[in-house]
């Protein structure tokens, strides 16, 4: 790393990855399988799984039901832009890959704050010539910035239907982070016709005792990493004012999920809502 006063650009994203710490991205890739973790973030997830042991099939689920979302979006509500915030460290089915399978014209502009899903972006950024992908460097918690970033207004256009994707990112903001107003005004920006899809952890099918100790589990390594879950009650907040596609707000595990392999996990073992909802 550079001395003090002698970088000369913005720092390279592997220069901001704290390996000592937990994050929300290179865990999920842990109980994902795959390799882009490190220790700290192996202990969240197996002090996580220790108080919610089928955290893993939540996981699995979660990345299925983005999967179907996206798959909906394209094929049967004929989104074509996407706004994907909150996207992981790329692995199988990311949302351009099945959303260009619909139609290789799908625009997709990911965004993250993870430095560490920066240094993977080049792999979000094989979009189909016909269409187009880009990748920004930014918080949830700031839309105005990701709503005037240039590479957003290059790639999709904000008087045509988008679809809003809020997929397991919800819960990292607590509630002083004011997260229905987040939402609010990132669906302020986009027109009639487009979508919301979301999915969100809750403790609404777990004993008290296992939702205070996932609590608990979640808060080793990093204070910033705190998950929040919640009531069905509040996931449904975050859809006030649009309307609901069938089946409402359901169980990851259920949502449109006839085609899935069968038996599915059951609702106390994914423990998500998922829902997608259109803009009037
Ligand atoms: N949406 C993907 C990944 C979910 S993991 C999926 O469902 O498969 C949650 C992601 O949200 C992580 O990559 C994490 O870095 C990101 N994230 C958490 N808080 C964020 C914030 N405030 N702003 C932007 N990204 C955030």
């Amino acid at each position: 790393t550079d001395a003090p006063g002698t970088s000369t650009g913005p720092a390279h994203p592997s220069d901001r990855i704290d390996t000592s710490v937990a994050h929300p991205a290179r865990r999920y890739n842990y109980l994902l399988g795959g390799k882009d973790n490190f220790q700290a973030d192996r202990d969240s997830g197996d002090a996580m799984a220790a108080a919610f042991p089928t955290i893993r099939t939540a996981a699995l689920e979660n990345r299925r039901f983005l999967k179907r979302t996206v798959g909906y979006l394209a094929r049967e509500a004929g989104v074509r832009q996407f706004l994907d915030i909150g996207t992981g460290i790329p692995t199988a089915d990311n949302t351009h890959e099945v959303a260009q399978a619909a139609d290789p014209q799908a625009r997709v502009v990911y965004v993250d704050n993870d430095p560490i899903v920066l240094a993977h972006a080049r792999a979000l950024l094989t979009s189909s010539p016909e269409g187009a992908t880009a990748y920004i460097d930014a918080d949830l918690r700031d839309p105005e910035k990701i709503l005037r970033h240039p590479d957003l207004l290059r790639t999709i256009d904000l008087g045509q239907p988008v679809a809003l994707m809020l997929v397991a990112i919800l819960h990292f903001l607590p509630d002083p982070d004011d997260p229905y107003a987040v939402v609010r005004r990132l669906l302020d920006a986009l027109p009639p016709g487009s979508y919301l899809a979301a999915s969100h952890a809750t403790y609404d099918h777990l004993p008290e005792q296992v939702a205070q100790e996932s609590r608990v589990a979640t808060r080793t390594g990093s204070s910033r990493d705190v998950i929040s879950l919640r009531s069905r009650e509040e996931f449904a907040g975050f859809f006030a004012g649009l309307e609901l596609v069938d089946p409402g707000i359901a169980s990851i595990a259920q949502w449109r999920a006839e085609r899935e392999p069968q038996p599915r996990p059951s609702v106390v073992d994914v423990s998500m809502y998922g829902a997608v909802a259109r803009k009037p």
